[in-house]
């Protein structure tokens, strides 16, 4: 069992991600590795061995990027190596991927994407990912804001198994694009910074508002509080998407009745969840306070985000 670390913020990822691998470490794992968003645009450093090892690479305390992914690798498909460290990238290195967990269909996948003309580096079912990804991004003639997170969406739609991911991208240098299948992802979120992990205590120092997701919702997080239109995804939609993004909150609150709105998982009473969008079954992006929730079906206050 591997871990993932992520971060989005103001700050210096670098330092927060290897901590986070740390505290992470008791997990087991073989190979660590992050990635940064920087000027120049992905940077990419791993290696077998322990996080400190990757913690004394040349050049890492010279990243400057805000935004990063981070793993920790318990091998599954080809050895423990560099090239099969995460995070891994398409061809073009255009996006950026942790993966924890088995594709189970890559062999497929991989014949399909060989076909289509790209090329393997390593031995992983990982890097089909970030291939599938930029196969879908490329097909795709829209060119919306939504087209990142509809290329995701695509290759998540084709894989088979389990599988936690962190997306970046060079040419969405304010988002990342996170889901989960099977394999646990934590979301902490403090004011405008959201860090990702794979379990909340490697968190916990940062924040005390979590969000667990749910299997195969896409969460497109920002560097500023903006929300995506996330409306036009509902064309796209198929029967368990959903879409989840974070912001600030403004002032409008409507009142439903408690039973007209999507369901809301139980979580944890430390837990709480901020904002689901459900595009197959409601047009309304909501907040869900814990403590707003009404147990007795009279009615529970939502707060839009914009
Ligand atoms: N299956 C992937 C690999 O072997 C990820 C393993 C993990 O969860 O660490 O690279």
């Amino acid at each position: 069992m591997c871990g993932i670390v992520g971060y989005i913020g103001t700050k210096k990822a670098s330092p927060i991600l290897i901590n986070g691998l740390l505290r992470l470490e008791y997990r087991g794992y073989d190979s660590a590795g992050i990635s940064t968003i920087e000027k120049d645009g992905l940077s990419i450093m791993k290696d077998k061995g322990r996080v400190k090892n990757l913690s004394n690479l040349d050049g890492i305390d010279k990243l400057e990027g805000t935004i990063g992914i981070a793993h920790t690798r318990w091998a599954t498909h080809g050895k423990p190596s560099k090239e099969n460290s995460h995070p891994h990238m398409d061809n073009s290195k255009t996006f950026s991927v942790v993966h924890n967990g088995i594709i189970e269909n890559y062999n497929e996948l991989r014949k399909f994407l060989t076909e289509k003309g790209y090329t393997f580096y390593s031995q992983t079912d990982t890097e089909v990912i970030p291939n599938l990804i930029h196969y879908y991004f490329t097909k795709d003639t829209e060119n919306d804001d939504l087209k990142f997170l509809r290329a995701v969406r695509n290759a998540c739609l084709d894989l088979k198994g389990s599988f936690a991911l962190e997306v970046i991208s060079s040419l969405y240098p304010d988002n990342m694009i996170v889901v989960r299948q099977d394999s646990p992802l934590v979301i902490g979120t403090c004011q405008d910074e959201k860090y990702l992990s794979s379990d909340i205590p490697a968190i916990l120092s940062y924040t005390k508002d979590f969000y667990l997701l749910n299997d195969l919702e896409f969460v497109v997080l920002s560097t500023s509080a903006e929300m995506l239109p996330i409306f036009a995804l509902e064309t796209y939609a198929k029967e368990k998407l959903s879409i989840i993004s974070f912001g600030n909150p403004i002032s409008h609150t409507w009142t439903f009745p408690a039973n007209s709105a999507a369901s809301w998982s139980k979580s944890p009473v430390f837990i709480r969840p901020y904002v689901t969008v459900w595009s197959a079954l409601t047009a309304v992006p909501i907040i869900r306070p814990v403590e707003a929730l009404s147990p007795d079906g009279i009615s529970i206050e939502y707060t839009v985000f914009f």
